[in-house]
């Protein structure tokens, strides 16, 4: 199992970031652009925000629904965060990959660490904001949480901003056309491994060396 994991680590993508840095508006903008790759969605405990749909952004469950998953070891990884649990379904995402996407993460540090130790070859991204002040602003201005919730996640985001030395690559969000264009040039170098054209390679040598007998 484990070979299989290893191998197929080098189509995952975790893209992490304190709360408001930008993932989600990143990794929707990419994933539309690119029918290749899918976001995984994950479980969660907390509420719905404004037009949340159930299967959408996340599937919503209740304590009791999650407890029992973690019980019966349906998910890949799971973590508390700013309060609520999250988790990633271990069948959603095995679905996914043998469909032949690549995954997108959109998850948190703890999460990041945790599939990295599973799948060595994943690829894990880091969305910092420019600033402090900046964070907090694209926080209220987007007015899903109230001040409380806001103080919680400012603050959960310096640990979270200690952990992007343990990423492969590190994207600041400052002008989002910007910041599209890097995550889509790591996603698209990682596409371009050779591994991924092992067989495109093969057929080339076997006609070169048909040429080559031939002549
Ligand atoms: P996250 O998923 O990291 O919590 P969001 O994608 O919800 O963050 O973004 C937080 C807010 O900041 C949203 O209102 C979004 O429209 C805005 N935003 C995202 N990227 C930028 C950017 N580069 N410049 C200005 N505002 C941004
Ligand atoms: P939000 O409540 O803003 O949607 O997400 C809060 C945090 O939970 C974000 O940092 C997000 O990346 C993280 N998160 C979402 N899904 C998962 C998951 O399945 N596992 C882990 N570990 N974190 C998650």
């Amino acid at each position: 199992m484990n070979d299989t994991r290893t191998e197929n680590g080098r189509h995952l993508f975790v893209v992490s970031a304190p709360s408001g840095a930008g993932k989600s508006t990143l990794t929707q903008t990419v994933v539309s652009r690119h029918p290749d790759i899918r976001l995984s969605i994950s479980c969660t405990t907390r509420p719905r925000r404004g037009d949340e749909r159930h299967g959408r952004e996340y599937f919503f469950l209740n304590q009791e629904e999650f407890s029992r998953m973690i019980e019966r070891g349906e998910f890949l990884e799971w973590a508390q965060v700013h309060g609520h649990y999250y988790g990633t379904s271990r069948a959603h995402v095995e679905d996914l990959m043998k469909q032949g996407f690549k995954v997108l993460f959109d998850i948190d540090v703890q999460g990041a660490a945790s599939l990295k130790k599973q799948y060595r070859e994943a690829t894990l991204i880091f969305i910092a904001p420019p600033s402090r002040a900046e964070l907090e602003r694209r926080l209220r201005e987007r007015k899903t949480d109230d001040p409380a919730e806001i103080k919680k996640r400012l603050r959960n985001a310096l640990g979270e901003i200690y952990q992007a030395k343990t990423y492969d690559h590190v994207i600041v969000n400052d002008d989002l056309a910007a910041a599209v264009a890097q995550l889509e040039a790591v996603l698209l170098g990682r596409r371009l491994a050779k591994e991924d054209n092992e067989a495109i390679l093969a057929r080339l040598l076997s006609e070169f060396r048909d040429d080559s007998a031939g002549a």
